[in-house]
């Protein structure tokens, strides 16, 4: 793979970028979003580099629920596990700018009818 088509993310992962690293494992790294969207704002990032949701395939059913799993974990670490949301946004006409596959986990905020559209 040349290094035009290294993901953002994976420069985080491999920490050629900073970040605030909320949590890792084997599987999946957690950082706060730059530019957060609700005051407590993680994503959920895969170490494979699946560039969105629907490039994953039977063979990342493991770490599909891996994801899920995780994303509860660090909305209890962060005290949010009450009400959270979680968002995919899949291809750029949904809004997706990092194409790397991620779940943004977004907490702490107020969940209403006009902010449930904004993300
Ligand atoms: P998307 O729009 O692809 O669903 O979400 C990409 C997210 O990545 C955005 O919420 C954006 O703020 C976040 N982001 C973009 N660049 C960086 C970065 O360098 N560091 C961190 N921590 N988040 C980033």
């Amino acid at each position: 793979m040349s290094d035009a088509q290294v993901s953002l993310f994976t420069r985080i992962i491999n920490r050629e970028i900073p970040a605030d690293i909320v949590y890792e494992d084997d599987q999946c790294i957690v950082i706060n979003d730059i530019a957060p969207q609700a005051p407590v704002h993680m994503l959920v990032i895969p170490r494979k580099p699946l560039a969105m949701l629907v490039d994953a395939g039977p063979e990342d059913k493991m770490v599909m629920g891996h994801l899920l799993l995780v994303a509860g974990e660090v909305a209890r670490m962060r005290g949010v596990d009450e009400a959270f949301r979680l968002v995919i946004n899949n291809g750029a006409g949904a809004g997706q700018t990092v194409f790397h596959l991620h779940l943004h986990v977004l907490g702490n905020t107020q969940f209403d009818e006009t902010n449930l559209a904004t993300f």
